[in-house]
């Protein structure tokens, strides 16, 4: 789901990460005095509920810092931008002897960002398998083989640890007042202490 917000006083150098329960969201500045607050959540949560303002009340606002952001902020957009049947689920980078690129070779998880560096870097990695195989000198195996390689050593840790990182979001008893030493240690691991402190907040 994702919004642009003009919410006075947000700070422009600041990247702010939110949790709730079955999700988390992201807020940061863009062009102009604007805002972008963008959350991932699970089909599960949206149906419980309904629409997706009840959703937001019920889940996203139990969390005091959305609390704030939903009730104060002007919205920009009429509707939220809604984009589903998303899947963090690994990938190979060679399917059915094809090189894939991009998000088809595998999706980062929003809290890593980069996914559309991540599609350049891997379309310069498969140009140069495919112009060593189309030149002669490897194999269509060897190309596949070499494409797949150098695809893992370049994205498989990051996917692996923003899918690990991933993990820590989603429960309620990070975000809920009273989520009490769970909350304070997301805040001291995310080296934040206070609401709005730099360089990232999560709470
Ligand atoms: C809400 C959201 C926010 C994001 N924010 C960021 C961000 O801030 N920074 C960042 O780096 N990344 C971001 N990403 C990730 C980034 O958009 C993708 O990782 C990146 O665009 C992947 O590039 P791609 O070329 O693999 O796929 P895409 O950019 O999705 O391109 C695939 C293209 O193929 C077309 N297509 C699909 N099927 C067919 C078909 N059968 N025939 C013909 N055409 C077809 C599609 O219409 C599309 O144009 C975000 C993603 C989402 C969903």
């Amino acid at each position: 789901m994702k919004y642009h917000l003009r919410l006075p006083g947000f700070p422009r150098d600041l990247i702010a990460l939110h949790n709730f329960a079955d999700g988390y969201a992201g807020i940061s500045a863009i062009e102009e005095d604007k805002l972008c607050f963008c959350y991932l959540t699970t089909r599960q949560n949206l149906r419980q509920h309904g629409t997706i303002p009840a959703m937001e009340q019920a889940v996203l606002a139990r969390n005091p810092r959305l609390r704030e952001i939903l009730s104060s902020a002007e919205v920009l957009y009429p509707q939220p931008e809604v984009i589903n049947e998303i899947s963090f689920a690994p990938k190979q980078p060679v399917e059915q002897h094809v090189l894939m690129c991009g998000d088809a070779a595998g999706l980062i998880t929003p809290l890593c960002g980069n996914g559309m560096a991540m599609a350049l870097h891997g379309a310069a990695l498969a140009a140069a398998a495919a112009h060593d195989f189309l030149s002669g000198s490897t194999t269509r195996a060897g190309m596949e083989a070499a494409y797949g390689q150098a695809w893992r050593d370049r994205f498989g840790t990051r996917l692996r640890v923003g899918r690990a990182v991933q993990r820590l979001f989603g429960g309620p008893v990070l975000s809920e007042p009273g989520g009490g030493r769970a909350a304070a240690l997301a805040r001291g691991r995310a080296g934040a202490d206070a609401p709005h402190a730099r360089p990232g907040v999560l709470s």
